[in-house]
């Protein structure tokens, strides 16, 4: 019984590793997957972009503020809006 449990759990593994083989393979070896990584390369920049503020400077991604329209502001800039 636990010889048949072994085979299915390292079935799944062969599988899993077979598919991460061939997901590496696609990211790094086709014109396919340099299109991928620069798509991220740009939301990776595009990210830290939206963390740095003009006035106050960069701020970690978890300190800004998410109005209700979906745009983030910087925590102080936020601050002085509603002090206004
Ligand atoms: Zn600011």
């Amino acid at each position: 019984m636990s010889v048949i449990i072994i085979e299915g759990v390292l079935f799944v593994a062969l599988i899993a590793a077979g598919g991460a083989l061939l997901y590496w393979l696609i990211l790094y070896f086709t014109p396919m997957g340099v299109r991928l990584r620069q798509t991220s390369n740009r939301k990776r920049i595009e990210r830290a972009a939206e963390t740095v503020c003009s006035v106050h400077g960069p701020l970690a991604e978890d300190q800004l503020v998410r109005l209700a329209s979906g745009e983030q502001v910087c925590p102080d800039c936020y601050k002085e809006i509603l002090n206004a």
